[in-house]
Parts: structure tokens; C-alpha cells; sequence
């Protein structure tokens, strides 16, 4: 685990800074472990190979810059005239991305260098719906981002809902997800989740209400998190504005909010592989008697064999069976 703490990938020296904000034409840099965020611009185009991203340089990114003629980073403030340039983009360790529009093929890169996913849900408020949340952890998985359930709102779960807290625990521990209980607005678990984020850079990712803000001001009260809700045509279109943003909590780490956004975009999949990121389907699937093998409808399957007698939840293999659908669908 260690290996992949952003105190390594952080080591850097002042030729060098991370992306904490990105509007528009605009960038704001740090260079870490200092938080001295100075603007900046893009040098013409940098473009990555290949890419169909709409935004070469994106949140996290860690990038080669240079200031203006004669100037210091210390000179450098949040408002200074003068922006520095970008002079290009070091490789990412992994990113996440969305689809820019409906049936675009370009995409959108959220967030880079990413040492791991928190998806926050509630279980009523709004309901968790888990055929989503499993979606996002498949995506996780695909992009090789570590992934911890948070739980939040626990001050509003009473005796009716102990049943679908408990199920819930369950089946997300048993697929190998840490699930921490919190409440933003009591404290509860809140000191557990801020040692989860300790020197690392986490995405916080979940549906609008949740209480991503909240959670990021009980983390750090001195932040001023957006709340509320941000229109989602301001996410659409070709000229896309990103609200982006990498807070520095005060007791380590750092968080990319993902304020207005229905979760993060699946990238393509075969459905062949979509079982690969059920890390509880892979653990068995080498006992399957056919392989390739869908875990539908073959005889000898160890991943219905494990749904069966309950060692895999049926709620996540249901998701797995959607997911399998709908690639067949748009095939
Ligand atoms: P976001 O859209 O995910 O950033 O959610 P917000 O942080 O804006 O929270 C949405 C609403 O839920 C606000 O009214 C918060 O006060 C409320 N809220 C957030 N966390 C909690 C919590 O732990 N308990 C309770 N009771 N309300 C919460
Ligand atoms: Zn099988």
C-alpha cells in the first residue's frame, strides 16, 4: 500500500506542481507539500497521444511549468496577473473519466493520480441504489483505484432500518470493500474516515445529497466545500466548464470533490470481462468448469455455486447480470 501514497508521487521539485483546480482556460497549481496555489495557462496545445479527452490537463495532474520572466514562486499568489505556463503533463498513474455528452465518443478525464475512491451513499437519503453503486466500484476496478464504501447519515438510520444497514455491511464487506459508518452531522466515524484519507489523494464520489460536502467540512472545518447543487448542463456540450476541485485537509491527504456528478462513466467493457472486476466472481472463477465462462447458464459454474449457498451476495451477481445486459444491448 505504501507504494502508492502520494507522498512518492508528491516528491517533487519546484519545476514541478499539481493541478488543484481547472476553469475554464484557467489552472491553479500547488507545489507540494507546500499549498501555495499560483494560475496558470496552457503552453499552445498539449495534446496526449491518442487521447479523446476534452481536457488535456485535468485535477491531480502532476505537470512541468515555468513562471513568468523574473518571478519567484514566492512572488506567486492565488490571484497573481501573471499566470505561469504548463509546459506539459507527467504520466498519469490512472485517471477517471466521463462521456462528455450522451453517444459522444470524446470523454472527459475528472480526476488524475488517484490513490483511492470513497462513494459515499446513504441508505434513504437518498436511497442507495446498489445496481449504481456497483457500477462505480467496476469502474474503480477497471482503473485500478483502491475503492472504501462511506456510509453517511448513520444519525438517521433508527430500528426500521437496522435490517438494510446490517445487509448492506454484508454484502459490501463481503465482496471486499472496506465500509466505514460516518455522520457529518454528529462526528460519528468521521475520525476514521480522516485516517482512511491520511496522505493520500481520494475522490469523493457519490450522488448529489449525500452529504460530500458536509463529510469534506467535518473532515476540515476550516474548507469551504461548494454545497448544493451544481446544473448539469453546465457539464455538457464542447465548451465544459469543471468545478472540479483538490482540497488539502489539515491532517493530511487530499480530496477531489465531484460535486453534481451522477458518479463517474463506465468506459468500455467486453462483457467477457465484466466479471474480472467482481473481485468476489474472480476469487472463484478459476473453478468454473468452462472458460470462458458467463456464470449464467453454463453447467459446473462456481460463481453461481457461490451465489447459491450465499458466499457471493445476490444483490452484487444481480448487478453483474445487468451489466452483462446492457453490454449485450448496445453490441
Ligand atoms: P452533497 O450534495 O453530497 O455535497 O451533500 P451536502 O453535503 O450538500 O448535504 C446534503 C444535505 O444532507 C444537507 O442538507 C446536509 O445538511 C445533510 N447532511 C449531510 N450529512 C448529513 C448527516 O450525516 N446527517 C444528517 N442528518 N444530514 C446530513
Ligand atoms: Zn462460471
Amino acid at each position: 500500500m505504501d507504494s502508492c501514497h502520494a507522498n512518492d508521487f508528491f516528491a517533487m521539485d519546484n519545476t514541478q506542481a499539481i493541478v488543484v483546480k481547472h476553469t475554464g482556460s484557467h489552472y491553479l497549481l500547488t507545489v507540494l507539500p507546500q499549498w501555495n496555489l499560483f494560475p496558470a495557462v496552457l503552453r499552445g496545445r498539449i495534446r496526449q497521444k491518442g487521447s479523446t479527452s476534452t481536457n488535456p490537463v485535468a485535477v491531480g495532474d502532476k505537470v512541468d511549468f515555468s513562471l513568468p520572466e523574473g518571478r519567484n514562486l514566492t512572488d506567486m499568489l492565488p490571484d497573481t496577473e501573471n499566470p505561469a505556463v504548463i509546459d506539459g503533463v507527467i504520466p498519469r498513474r490512472n485517471y477517471v473519466i466521463r462521456r462528455s455528452a450522451n453517444l459522444s465518443r470524446q470523454s472527459h478525464i475528472i480526476a488524475a493520480n488517484i490513490d483511492m475512491a470513497f462513494i459515499i451513499v446513504t441508505i434513504d437519503f437518498p436511497e442507495v441504489k446498489l445496481p449504481f453503486l456497483d457500477r462505480i466500484l467496476v469502474t474503480c476496478e477497471i482503473y485500478g483505484i483502491p475503492a472504501t464504501v462511506v456510509l453517511n447519515k448513520t444519525d438517521l438510520y433508527g430500528p426500521e432500518h437496522r435490517e438494510r444497514v446490517e445487509a448492506f455491511h454484508d454484502i459490501y464487506r463481503g465482496a471486499g470493500y472496506p465500509v466505514l459508518d460516518v455522520s457529518a452531522a454528529t462526528g460519528a466515524g468521521v475520525a476514521e474516515l480522516r485516517e482512511a484519507c491520511r496522505d493520500r489523494v481520494c475522490l469523493f464520489s457519490g450522488v448529489s445529497g449525500v452529504g460530500k460536502s458536509s463529510l469534506i467540512k467535518a473532515l476540515d472545518p476550516s474548507l469551504e466545500p461548494r454545497t448544493g447543487e451544481i446544473s448539469q448542463s453546465h457539464l455538457q456540450g464542447k465548451h465544459t466548464t469543471t468545478f472540479y476541485e483538490m482540497y488539502r485537509l489539515a491532517s493530511g491527504g487530499y480530496i477531489i470533490d465531484t460535486p453534481g456528478i451522477r458518479g463517474f462513466g463506465l468506459v468500455d467493457v467486453g462483457k467477457d470481462e465484466i466479471a474480472l472486476y467482481f473481485p468476489e466472481m474472480l476469487k472463484v472463477s478459476g473453478n468454473c468448469r468452462f472458460a470462458p465462462c458467463t456464470h449464467t447458464h453454463e453447467p459446473g459454474c462456481a460463481v453461481k455455486a457461490a451465489v447459491e449457498d450465499g458466499a457471493i451476495s445476490y444483490e452484487r451477481y444481480s448487478s453483474y447480470l445487468g451489466m452483462l445486459e446492457e453490454e449485450q444491448k448496445y453490441r
